[in-house]
């Protein structure tokens, strides 16, 4: 095949693989347990369905500016400034068809053969596999279970070499569910001030849900660092809108006009409903979000009392996110295995940890966007199964 080189070093997004095998084996008439995906169960609260659909007969069906309509990048700029406290110009933000690209755009920006970037490990797949694409050199940065998946920031400093171009951050995180403490990012931020040429990439796509009144600590709310910070958030966990393809992104000054170039040459702008459905949700009731949160919060005490029930299996109490990601090393399996058996055998879908990279190895993902009832028959389900593995 004539294709180039890069595309070997393309990887992927196993979760999508384990969907269409789930698919399948529900085809074939096995009562599966999608507990592998990572979005939420419950419907795009409905005045932002309106919304969407009333830009539509508005007649909003061209192009719109490559940056997102302005509408759109103030009602995110408010956000920031009612949430955060920190007031940040409209023209910083560019919307995007999802949170995804935001982080795309970051590696493509930094990553070149010689570049070094960081990532956390285990951490969302496509960091990895974008910065390999890149031609740089991924770095992991080990988000160890004996730091409740928090990164160090000692470590994080010692990583950092004069190839290193950019670090990329995730908190709350996919897929552990860690809460980085506010106490580590300080110190980060203050160590990188001997550090004035790398960039940070911050995701933050799941900064609306966290639990026990945690609050989110924005990398927005350190000026310091402020023109050399990307900040990827968006609509698709906290508003259940993962479909509609709908994100944003902080770009300091420098870098906005060479985003903004990207954005033209890949996707135009985001499709125009969108962006107005978008404005909905910011601006309008926010109790969906709430009750949502309220629900996530029942399921996640569930699945961490469940698991740690169990005598082979042991899990930190997941602070953010709606992810658990037990310890089944005393399993005997390693995850991938665990991962296919668990599906093939008992009808469950996961995610194996090394999905996530080699630090992921002895974990598996467990989503509970799913139903207190459907939960709790895939931990029966799972109680089954070890017994079987055990037999
Ligand atoms: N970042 C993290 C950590 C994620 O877990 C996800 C989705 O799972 C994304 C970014 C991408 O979000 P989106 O669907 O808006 O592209």
């Amino acid at each position: 095949m004539g294709v180039s080189e890069k595309m070997s070093r393309l990887g992927t997004e196993t979760a999508f693989d384990v969907l269409a095998k789930a698919g399948r084996l529900q085809a074939q008439g096995m009562d599966i347990i999608n507990l592998g995906i990572g979005q939420p169960d419950f419907p795009t609260p409905d005045h932002i369905v309106e919304a969407g659909v009333k830009a539509l007969r508005d007649g909003h069906h061209g192009y719109t500016g490559a940056n997102g309509i302005l509408e759109l990048r103030e009602a995110v700029a408010k956000d920031i400034l009612d949430r955060k406290s920190v007031e940040i110009n409209p023209d910083n933000i560019l919307i995007m068809p999802g949170g995804k690209v935001t982080m795309s755009f970051a590696i493509e920006m930094f990553g070149e053969a010689g570049a070094e970037i960081l990532y956390p490990n285990p951490g969302f797949p496509i960091y990895e596999s974008m910065i390999r694409y890149s031609g740089a050199k991924p770095v992991p940065i080990p988000l160890l279970e004996k730091n409740k998946f928090s990164f160090d920031a000692d470590e994080v400093l010692s990583l950092i070499t004069d190839k290193t171009r950019l670090i990329i951050l995730n908190s709350p995180a996919n897929p552990t569910g860690g809460v980085v403490p506010k106490e580590e990012i300080d110190k980060l931020v203050k160590g990188l001030q001997a550090f004035p040429d790398v960039y940070i990439l911050s995701d933050e796509i799941y900064s609306r849900m966290t639990y026990d009144g945690l609050e989110h600590v924005s990398l927005l709310s350190y000026p310091e660092i402020r023109d050399r910070l990307i900040v990827l958030d968006g609509w698709s966990k906290t508003y259940a809108m993962t479909g509609w393809r709908l994100g944003w992104g902080y770009w300091p000054d420098a870098l906005v006009p060479l985003a903004n170039r990207l954005c033209v040459n890949y996707h135009s702008c985001v499709n125009a409903p969108t962006q107005y459905a978008g404005i909905a949700a910011l601006e309008g009731d926010q109790t969906p979000v709430d009750e949502m949160m309220t629900a996530f919060d029942a399921r996640r005490h569930l699945i961490y009392e469940r698991l740690n029930a169990l005598k082979s299996i042991s899990c930190v109490m997941p602070k953010g996110a709606f992810y658990a990601f037990p310890n089944i090393s005393k399993t005997g399996l390693d995850s991938r295995t665990f991962q296919n058996r668990f599906l093939e055998e008992e009808g469950v879908a996961t995610i194996a940890g090394t999905s996530f990279g080699e630090y992921g190895e002895g974990y598996v993902r467990f989503s509970y966007a799913n139903s207190i009832e459907n939960i709790s028959l895939a931990m029966s389900r799972l109680e089954t199964f070890l017994n079987k593995i055990k037999g």
